[in-house]
């Protein structure tokens, strides 16, 4: 059944996102609810059942693959009596761990201290003594005890370091001359740096990690005697903490002002057009979503094409389609340019490389019209 294949999904999706922070997964608990319950997330029994798995098992964190409510997330924390996390606390968690620049590290803070600032009189002041692992970095660990007023006050000053940084960064941009600007997109994990190492023959780092890349990196990349501008960003994923969204700005900003993007797809993932929605998603959100795009499907050395007997056929399942079919389907429907590749074998690169060509010079002219 096609929603019980999402819900493993979703849950596979989030043991990699803890994974990813530095855990390993014990059990899984799944609930079918018409409505989270207002209370605990979950239902009495159900929330019996995990407490009950957690005292025998010796388990140290749950975490919920949603955005609690401050109260929510007390009332578990009470209930249960280990750390509780949610999906935006891992997500941004991980952020912390992965931001490299003080940039970064600013974007990041300002977020965490935006979901902390409601949450602040939950804390983990009866779990003192287990001080440290996943969801106490940044200022979990360090400002458990300070109030409310010291964290806004923190909030207003990180929010003025990153008015004049972004400030500092579109002057930036806007120094980088007349050349064409194009932008990876994605979801995480896709292949974005990979493809970026690729294409500019740079060193960027890829790693089978969500959120390899937090800070962008713009490279400048020729193609056929053509100079363009190449930026890889953060990667996107369902239910993207709003909080991150909004403190990332500047670096989402790359992307607004982006002249072209180049959305990655990971083909050999089972919920790629998920993935397709979600990213499509967040650029509308951030008005994105308008821009002259290229499709570059990537992965397709890694696409296994499972045909099932007629019986057990899943509707919908990916590993029924073959490779070829879903070329056939993509190239119809997308009103983009399509192309199917592997950033790691090159395979297809030079058809990749043309379309992009194509585009970026046809954006050129547009700029240019007596120069070419
Ligand atoms: P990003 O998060 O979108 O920047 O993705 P990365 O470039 O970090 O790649 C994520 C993982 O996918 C890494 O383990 C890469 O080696 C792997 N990867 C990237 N491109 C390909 C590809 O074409 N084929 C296969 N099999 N793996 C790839």
């Amino acid at each position: 059944n096609q929603s019980e294949d999402k819900l493993i999904e979703y849950m596979d999706e989030l043991e990699f996102l803890a994974f990813t922070a530095g855990a390993t997964v014990d059990k899984r608990f799944t609930q079918r609810l018409t409505q989270p319950d207002s209370k605990t997330f979950v239902g009495k029994g159900k929330m019996e059942e995990i407490r009950d798995y957690i005292k025998e098992q010796k388990i140290g964190t749950v975490i919920f693959d949603d955005e609690l409510s401050p109260s929510q997330l007390k009332n578990l924390e009470r209930e249960m009596e280990v750390k509780v996390l949610d999906r935006t606390n891992l997500i941004l968690d991980i952020f912390a761990q992965r931001a490299q620049t003080s940039y970064a590290r600013t974007q990041v803070e300002l977020a965490q201290y935006q979901y902390l600032l409601p949450r602040l009189s939950r804390m983990w002041s009866h779990l003192d003594k287990q001080k440290g692992g996943i969801g106490m970095r940044g200022p979990g660990e360090t400002e458990i005890e300070t109030d409310r007023r010291i964290i806004r006050d923190r909030i207003t000053l990180l929010k003025d370091k990153l008015k004049v940084i972004d400030k500092q960064m579109g002057t930036q941009r806007n120094n980088r001359g007349k050349m064409v600007r194009t932008a990876l997109v994605g979801y995480t994990n896709v292949g974005k740096s990979t493809l970026m190492n690729a294409l500019s023959k740079s060193d960027v780092f890829a790693e089978n990690k969500l959120f390899a890349t937090l800070d962008t990196t713009v490279r400048k990349v020729v193609i056929g005697n053509l100079p363009f501008l190449l930026t890889d960003t953060v990667g996107f994923i369902r239910k993207l903490p709003t909080q991150l969204v909004e403190s990332f700005k500047s670096t989402l900003d790359e992307v607004r002002e982006a002249d072209l993007l180049i959305h990655v797809v990971d083909i050999s993932h089972e919920s790629f057009e998920d993935h397709i929605n979600s990213v499509n998603e967040i650029l509308q959100e951030i008005d994105a979503h308008q821009k002259p795009m290229i499709m570059v499907f990537n992965k397709i050395d890694d696409f296994s094409y499972e045909k099932k007997d007629e019986d057990d056929l899943m509707p919908g399942s990916h590993k029924n389609i073959s490779l070829e079919e879903w070329k056939k389907t993509w190239m119809a429907k997308s009103k983009f340019p399509t192309v199917f590749i592997s950033a790691l074998t090159k395979e297809n690169f030079p058809e990749m490389k043309k379309m992009i060509y194509d585009e970026v010079h046809r954006i050129h002219i547009s700029r240019f019209p007596y120069n070419d």
